[in-house]
Parts: structure tokens; C-alpha cells; sequence
């Protein structure tokens, strides 16, 4: 279903979006029944297990970044291109975003997760709604809130604009190796899902494109929901060290053991490595300079109940944040929300 809708415009988008044509909410049977309102508040912070931690500056790059070719501080996207610093009041002089500045998209929502992860001897299989099991914020974007004209001012055909996406369930169902094998080269990336969080949402690209066409840092162009997420083509995914909210479905076992160590496994990247929150094996959050050009490295954590060295990826509060590349072998996923637009 989903891709009916696209034009060749598109071709001419770059990711993530909202800022490329987005599914006519028209048609679409509604499966989940969100419950705004249902409750009062959420409280993120009381959320957080072991590294559930805030990371409240992110560094966004300077405009000319390139998305070319894999280094790090960036990403290697297979479209290439350059990357464009937006002027936002959150964002100061040496590129620091302050989260706290950012408006957050508000309200609350509650949705009816389903992911059910499987496993053979070589394969993890995740099929579920794409849907998050903790509560996310109010979509579409309220008027009258502070991050609704942000998202007002993004075109978006099938809507008003980009603030009247609202989320809808999916057919999340993707298999990937259970035990990657490290490639020596790596491969860029061509969709605009990353990977999929245990919490039920997805990862995404960390580009999307703004108002005049150019590629910029979502979490520097747009606010978020507490969660660090909001919906594209109505599939809900996550920006940036979007740890916040996943304390209570990740996996609780640390990967070397106690609360002051590794940060426990949060989700898995389309190539099967895992996806582990901010802080390292010495319970610091890890830096890029820690990383590879692909935001992963190698060493001991637990894996299927097991201690094995394998490589990973890992989320911290300095672009690209989250994956920059694939270490391994990425899989295609089936209804990738922009799938026609970033597949080859
Ligand atoms: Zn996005
Ligand atoms: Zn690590």
C-alpha cells in the first residue's frame, strides 16, 4: 500500500522527511486506537533503566558536511550530497543543539505495540505495527503548540503540511543474520530504516530534507516528541541518543554487567548488529573518536545470553548519532517508508 501515492518527485527528495510527499491519510483503516489524553503526563526521566540518561547538547554539523562517503562525524547515505546547518533558536554558534530548547512535541498518546522478535541458528526475524510501547506525543502536531510551526511550514502532499501526519500501524517484517559477519567495506545507506528498536519503533536516517530542498540533521531542523521520535508517511521512528524512553522494553541485562557499565542493548540495525545506548564498556558515554566511521566498534558484550566479542553500534549526542553506515550486510525492508526514494 504504502508507495501507491509517490511521484517522481520524490526522487528528488532526500530522507526522513516530512518534507517528501506523505501517504493520503484517506482509506487507510485504522487498526490502533490512540488515546489522547489518557494520560496526564509523561514522565521520561522515571523511565530510564541503567543509561536511560537525557543527552540534552547534540552536535549538529556545519553546513558542507558531506553524506558521500564514510567518515566520521557523518554519515555515508548512498544518494550523497552535503549536509545544510538549519537556523533554529535551539542551535548556537559552534552547532550545539540544546535539547532543552527544542521544543518538544506535546501531549500524550498511548499505542498498542506489537513486536515479536524471533530467532533460528542464523536468523532474527521482527515482525510487528511499528507501533511504540511507551507513549509518544500528540500527532498530528496541535496547532498552538511551540513545534507546530515547524512542522506547518514543511509541505506535505496528501496534507494540510507535515504537522497533520499522524502515526498509523505497519507490517514491520524483517529478517536479518543473527550473527553478522563485520564486512571490510562499508555500505551505505539506501532506505530510510536503520533499524528497529525493541521499544517498537523504527531508526531512521539521520537526514531529512527542509523547507527549500536541502539535507539537514532532523534533530537540528525539527523537534521531536519526548521519545525523540514523530512520524513519517505515518510510521513512527526515532532521531538521535533516542534511548530516553526505552527503559522499560530493552533488554535490562547490561552488556558486561551492572548499572555503571555498557549500556544495555536497545534495538538492531537492518545489517543484525545490535544497537546498544550512549555509555561504553567504562560506563562513559562514548565519543565518535570511540567509533568507527559507521558509529560502531568491537569488543566483549552478551549477545543471546552469551559473552562475545562482536562489533555494534552505538547512540550518543555527536552526529550522526546513530548508525552512519553498515558494518555488515543490510537487508532491504519491505515498506520502508521512503523505500522508492532512497533504494537506489
Ligand atoms: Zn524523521
Ligand atoms: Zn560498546
Amino acid at each position: 500500500m504504502i508507495g501507491v501515492l509517490r511521484s517522481a518527485a520524490m526522487a528528488a527528495s532526500a530522507a526522513c522527511a516530512l518534507l517528501v510527499p506523505a501517504m493520503a491519510p484517506a482509506g487507510s483503516a485504522a487498526v490502533a486506537v490512540p488515546h489522547p489524553g489518557r494520560a496526564a503526563a509523561m514522565d521520561v526521566r522515571g523511565e530510564g533503566d541503567g543509561d536511560g540518561t537525557l543527552i540534552t547538547r547534540l552536535h549538529t554539523p556545519p553546513t558542507g558536511t558531506s553524506i558521500a562517503s564514510p567518515a566520521r562525524d557523518t554519515l555515508y547515505a548512498c544518494r550523497g550530497g552535503t549536509l545544510a546547518r538549519p537556523d533554529r533558536p535551539w542551535i548556537d554558534a559552534h552547532g550545539v543543539i540544546d535539547v532543552l530548547k527544542r521544543p518538544f512535541v506535546s501531549g500524550t498518546m498511548h499505542w498498542p505495540k506489537v513486536l515479536r522478535v524471533t530467532r533460528t541458528a542464523t536468523t532474527r526475524h521482527f515482525e510487528g505495527n511499528g507501533l511504540p510501547g511507551h507513549s509518544t506525543g500528540r500527532f498530528p502536531v496541535q496547532k498552538g503548540t511551540p513545534a507546530y510551526k515547524y512542522y506547518a511550514e514543511i509541505p506535505s502532499p496528501g496534507y494540510p503540511n507535515a504537522a497533520a501526519i499522524p502515526i498509523k500501524p505497519w507490517h514491520l517484517d524483517v529478517t536479518v543474520p543473527r550473527n553478522p559477519i563485520v564486512q571490510a567495506t562499508p555500505t551505505c545507506i539506501s532506505q530510510l530504516t536503520t533499524g528497529m528498536a525493541l521499544a517498537g519503533g523504527t531508526f531512521h536516517l539521520e537526514v531529512a530534507t527542509d523547507a527549500e530542498d536541502r539535507p539537514v540533521d532532523p534533530n537540528a531542523a525539527l523537534p521531536l516528541d519526548r521519545c525523540w521520535g514523530h512520524p513519517y508517511e505515518t510510521q513512527y521512528h526515532y532521531h538521535g541518543p533516542s534511548q530516553t524512553c526505552f527503559g522499560k522494553t530493552a533488554s535490562r541485562a547490561s552488556a558486561n554487567g551492572g548499572r555503571s557499565g555498557h549500556s544495555p542493548l536497545v534495538g538492531y540495525a537492518i545489517d543484525g548488529f545490535g544497537i546498544y545506548g550512549p555509555r561504553g564498556e567504562d560506563g562513559k558515554i562514548v565519543r565518535n573518536k570511540d567509533l568507527d566511521v559507521c558509529h560502531g566498534h568491537t569488543h566483549a558484550i552478551m549477545w543471546d545470553g552469551k559473552k562475545v566479542v562482536a562489533y555494534h553500534y552505538h547512540l550518543n549526542g555527536e552526529y550522526p548519532y546513530s548508525i552512519g553506515c553498515f558494518r555488515g550486510t543490510p537487508t532491504t525492508v519491505p515498506g520502508d517508508a521512503n523505500s522508492h526514494d532512497w533504494s537506489h
